[in-house]
């Protein structure tokens, strides 16, 4: 796994133990991680739950409709569908982008219901 400096772009092969760049002498809590493969796989992970809550929701959908539901909860639940639209989007347009990737902060490993949307 490499490490990228968010100020300057060095790239480290392994984080710098004090969180000093060596490059450009700036200290960093956030150091990003520098691995595609890591990231591309997380984020096909995160793929696959978009298209699972998408699913649920056209289920839920369906169900609300044949049954005529006017429960609220059934309702809302549908609203799930609007940032697994948007995540799973932006997921694949990553994917995509191997050319333009520049490393990854943590916030990016967890997927959107849990609070990461970032990069
Ligand atoms: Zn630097």
């Amino acid at each position: 796994m490499k490490f990228r400096c968010p100020s300057c772009g060095f790239i480290a092969d392994y984080l710098p133990p004090t969180h000093r760049c060596p490059t450009c002498d700036k200290f960093s809590h956030e150091w990003l991680s520098y691995d595609w493969e890591s990231f591309a796989l997380m984020k096909r992970r995160h793929v696959g739950y978009n298209l699972l809550i998408i699913g649920a929701v056209l289920i839920n959908f369906l169900v609300m409709i044949t049954s005529k539901s006017t429960d609220v909860r059934q309702w809302l639940f549908n609203l799930l569908f609007i940032p697994a639209m948007i995540s799973l989007f932006y997921c694949r347009q990553q994917l995509k982008r191997k050319s333009e990737y520049e490393g990854h902060s943590g916030r990016a490993t967890r997927p959107w219901f849990i609070g990461g949307w970032g990069l």
